[in-house]
């Protein structure tokens, strides 16, 4: 058996709407060791979301096409497994952190039913052990046992992430995915909920992927990075190689639309330009209409992955593969 909780390999995901087919996420691998964290970073749209979606077959066979070379959790192949076997990993294995709280739990349930749920469904208990062992759940998200017997209405939005997380966690799952999980909430409570959910992953060796636009919440929470724009990722490494040496125009120029304390410049590196339409089918670099650096063979050509510094830091884009002048582009922005 594969030592990788999760090996994914040329992942991609069309969705066939009246308007035409929308190319979703485009080639996408990624690779998970045990405990390990990869933050999944991009804008809005860039495909995330659906990756990750498509990683737990929650998305609708009805509109979604989902391809890849190999998709092998714990070394199985997820495409071949049944519903039934899916079902059963999913919520014990595999879970997932919504984005908005709010609407996660049910409103007219109360939490310790919520929870207790997830034990009589993945490992067959009574009521009673269910809801005990939900009692312990709870506390290890540090909520008090005798708000158990509330509904959700009656807990804030940082307690409501709390019981979310409580309820990805119970099974002690082998693969969590934490989908942009602060966003909805207080700042003044993003930082303790990120700290649990790191402290709870340490403890339990779950591996992660943490899907943010925020490279602060990368810094303190992953192992390694991929940065995804319009379905594909262009960049990816460690953590101390993308935030010391990012190399791709898009990843340089995010790291620069950041505010940072320690720069005189008296406004931000912007990225001119949106996304490209997922409805179109580039045959060159998908970034190209927004690149400084882009040269004809950029919208002509694909760029493939270049590996730098002999390590494992992969790169899509023709400066690194030599096939258009070599820009120092780390430098440009800079002095942008
Ligand atoms: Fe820019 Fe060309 Fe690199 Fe794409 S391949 S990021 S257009 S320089």
């Amino acid at each position: 058996m594969s030592d990788k909780v999760l090996d994914v390999k040329n992942l991609t995901v069309r969705f066939e709407t009246d308007r035409g087919t929308v190319y979703a996420v485009n080639g996408v691998d990624i690779s998970l060791e045990a405990g390990e964290t990869l933050g999944l970073v991009g804008e809005t749209g860039a495909g995330k979301t659906t990756t990750a979606l498509a990683l737990l077959r929650l998305l609708d066979k009805s509109t979604a096409r989902v391809e890849s070379e190999a998709m092998l959790y714990c070394g199985e192949e997820m495409s071949e497994m049944s519903e039934d076997q899916m079902r059963k990993i999913r919520g014990r294995d595999m879970t997932m952190i919504f984005q908005d709280p709010m609407t996660a739990l049910n409103p007219v349930i109360r939490i310790i039913d919520q929870i207790s749920e997830i034990f009589r469904a993945h490992h067959n208990m009574s009521r009673h052990d269910a809801e005990e062992e939900a009692l312990k759940t709870l506390e290890m998200v540090r909520i008090p046992r005798e708000r158990a017997y509330e509904y959700p209405h009656q807990f804030s939005g940082g307690m409501k992430q709390r019981v979310i997380i409580a309820m990805a966690l119970a099974c002690s799952p082998k693969l969590l995915i934490s989908d942009e999980p602060t966003t909805a909430l207080d700042v003044t409570i993003q930082a303790q909920v990120l700290k649990l959910i790191k402290e709870l992953q340490t403890n339990l060796n779950t591996s992660m992927i943490m899907i943010t636009h925020d490279f602060g919440i990368v810094a303190e929470t992953c192992d390694k990075v991929a940065v995804m724009y319009a379905g594909e990722i262009i960049e990816s490494g460690s953590l101390e190689s993308i935030f010391n040496n990012a190399s791709h125009p898009y990843t340089v120029g995010l790291f620069h639309a950041v505010p940072s304390l320690t720069s005189n410049k008296e406004f931000l590196y912007q990225i001119d330009g949106l996304m490209p339409d997922p409805m179109i089918v580039h045959e060159g670099c998908s970034f190209a209409d927004r690149c400084k650096y882009a040269k004809e063979a950029c919208f002509n050509k694909r760029p493939e992955n270049t590996c730098l510094n002999g390590k494992e830091h992969l790169v899509k884009c023709h400066i690194y593969s030599k096939d258009i002048p070599y820009v120092d582009v780390r430098k440009e922005v800079e002095n942008a």
